[in-house]
């Protein structure tokens, strides 16, 4: 921390360049196919951070040149309903990509949508078979939630290789896979959840603490080792707005580094989900089923990394 307060970790500036790197790419891929891929948005019911966040990625599909299509259930919709549309839009071949906006209502079980969706175009990675490719070190499409806490700190210049990260949350679609994308970044990674005994004797001894709770002021700065660097990926509305799962003003006095909710992660969270839209629709179009097995490339250890003799 500096005397004007920690760093703050910006996402926009990160965003705005990859999408515009999306958008040229999509205008390429325009010429070359006499298409634009289409964003499937299936959203049920009526949330009120869901409907800004859905605008919010429809905006960001229109700006990149590709098509962002709604398609709103009502609140009382049928999982059978639901099966149907995702099934619909797996047929049709002008939508690249499909994501379903959660939380879903209580009725429907998430095992609907993981069970409909196509593995080609499901871009958010949500289905069995991307995560698995993630387990396994594989190139599937990557939760783009936990994939943008991780770019965050790493297109910031964070080291990662060797530090010890806590990662705050544990579902499958952030909590999770980002422990996994931070293992991948040769971090060692405690996961933390709501069962965690003493969660601040953990979050105190990290160098990197990646919180996704969805609990305001969960996180305070007693709770964080001077130095560390936090990445906020909570969102919450509260009487103020919108607010992260960290006590901004106390982590502040103690952080190196923190990303602020809103302008953290989130950005960065639209422009991955059009980098994996345009992924989708060049696998589908190009004959490549997006099943590239591929391994990211190894590094051996930092020179430094005492090794047994
Ligand atoms: P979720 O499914 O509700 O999972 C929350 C996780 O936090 C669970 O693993 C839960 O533990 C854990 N947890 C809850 N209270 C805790 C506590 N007091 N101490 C320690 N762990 C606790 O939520 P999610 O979908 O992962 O989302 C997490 C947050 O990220 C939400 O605020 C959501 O709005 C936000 N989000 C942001 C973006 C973005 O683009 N920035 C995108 C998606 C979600 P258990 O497993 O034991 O229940």
């Amino acid at each position: 921390m500096t005397e004007s307060g920690p760093r703050l970790l910006l996402g926009a500036p990160i965003a705005t360049e990859m999408r515009a790197r999306v958008k040229v790419e999509m205008a390429a891929f325009r010429r070359r196919h006499g298409f634009v891929p289409t964003l499937a948005v299936v959203f049920v019911g009526r949330d009120a951070p869901s409907a800004v966040y859905l605008q919010q990625i429809l905006r960001s599909c229109r700006n990149a040149g590709a098509v962002g299509r709604l398609v709103h259930l009502p609140a009382g919709e049928t999982a059978a309903h639901l099966r149907r549309e995702i099934e619909l839009l797996n047929a049709d071949p002008l939508v690249s990509g499909i994501i379903v906006q959660m939380p879903l209502p209580k009725r429907i079980p998430l095992s609907v949508v993981i069970d409909a969706i196509d593995p080609a175009k499901d871009i958010d990675g949500l289905h069995p078979r991307n995560f698995g490719l993630l387990a396994l070190g594989y190139e599937g499409f990557l939760p783009a939630t936990a994939q943008a806490a991780v770019e965050i700190l790493k297109r910031s210049g964070i080291a990662l290789e060797g530090q010890h990260a806590v990662v705050v949350g544990r579902s499958n679609v952030v909590g999770k896979p980002a422990a996994l994308l931070l293992l991948r970044e040769h971090c060692t990674v405690t996961v933390c959840h709501s069962r965690t005994v003493d969660l601040g004797a953990h979050t105190r001894a990290a160098d990197i603490v990646v919180v996704a709770a969805g609990r305001p002021g969960l996180i305070t700065g007693t709770m964080l080792k001077p130095g560390a660097v936090v990445v906020d990926v909570g969102i919450n509305m509260v009487a103020e707005g919108i607010v992260g799962d960290v006590d901004l003003a106390s982590a502040s006095a103690v952080v190196s580094a923190i990303s602020p909710v809103p302008g953290g992660v989130g950005p960065i969270t639209n422009a991955i989900l059009l980098q994996h839209l345009l992924r989708a629709a060049r696998a589908q179009v190009e004959g490549t089923p997006d099943r590239r097995l591929r391994r990211p490339p190894t590094r051996p250890p930092a020179a430094s990394t005492p090794r047994p003799s």
